[in-house]
This record gives structure tokens, C-alpha cells and sequence, in this order.
């Protein structure tokens, strides 16, 4: 893997992204604006397969929901 040095303006690491994972999965989860609230963390999860699959299984713990899990 390769940092690649080009923050630009409108871009959030990994950790960033990471750090707001919760919070912008409570808001999509009671308030349906939550890409329109925090559209960089959706940007990088669109970019990022790490940090989506990430997203995806908070998603669905925080739904309550975990049918693969024993
Ligand atoms: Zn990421």
C-alpha cells in the first residue's frame, strides 16, 4: 500500500473516516440525510473497499442484525 501525499482540500484518511464511522451510522440510521450531513465520510467509504467493508459491518451490528455471526 502507498500513501499517496495528496491531500487535497476535501478528503478524509482513513482514520478520519474511521473516527466518524459511528456517528454517521447513527444518523443514517434514524436520520436519512446522513450522506447529505457528512458527505466525505460517504465519498471515502464509495473510494475506500476497507473502510466500506468496515461501514458494512457496523452497519449491520449497530441494526442489530448479524446473520452470519454464530
Ligand atoms: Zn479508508
Amino acid at each position: 500500500m502507498q500513501m499517496i501525499d495528496n491531500t487535497c482540500e476535501k478528503e478524509y484518511s482513513c482514520e478520519e473516516t474511521f473516527a466518524l464511522l459511528d456517528e454517521y451510522i447513527e444518523l443514517s440510521l434514524t436520520n436519512k440525510e446522513a450522506a447529505a450531513l457528512m458527505p466525505l465520510v460517504k465519498q471515502h467509504i464509495g473510494m475506500c473497499p476497507d473502510c466500506r467493508e468496515e461501514f458494512e459491518a457496523l452497519l449491520l451490528a449497530m441494526q442489530g442484525q448479524s446473520p452470519s455471526l454464530p
